[in-house]
């Protein structure tokens, strides 16, 4: 895993968005860690230390602003950058996700040829930041 340029968790439950995001970054030499629903990820998070969350919104069960409250409440979790991945790219959600918590946004469907990049850049941030 270290040797990599960090590890991102991937929260998502669509299979193909999903592996589709994770293919992208592992091809950029990230170490990737794959959830299909809030809670794995969630028990992922607090098992494993993940650099960066991308977090899809909407998810069956606990949603993914749910999600986000858990992480922030969770000592083990709490500082973990988290951004939102999502389809509803609406003038005015950035603003949302970002007041909701979030550290950032990613509009779906991915840009593949700049997701790595783009995550890379949160990641740099986040090494700024804390
Ligand atoms: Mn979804």
């Amino acid at each position: 895993m270290s040797d990599r340029l960090g590890v991102v968790l991937v929260i998502e439950d669509n299979p193909y968005s999903l592996e589709l995001a994770a293919e992208v970054l592992e091809g950029a030499d990230y170490f990737v860690l794959r959830a299909g629903s809030a809670e794995a990820g969630l028990a992922i998070a607090r098992e494993t230390k993940a650099d960066l969350i991308l977090m899809d919104i909407e998810l069956p069960g606990i949603d993914g602003q749910g999600a986000l409250a858990q992480l922030r409440t969770d000592p083990r979790t709490r500082a973990i950058p988290v951004v939102a991945l999502t389809a509803c790219a609406m003038l005015g959600d950035e603003e949302r996700l970002l007041a909701a918590g979030f550290d950032g946004y990613l509009a779906k469907p991915i840009r593949t040829a700049s997701f790595a990049s783009q995550v890379g850049g949160f990641l740099a941030k986040r090494g700024g930041q804390r």
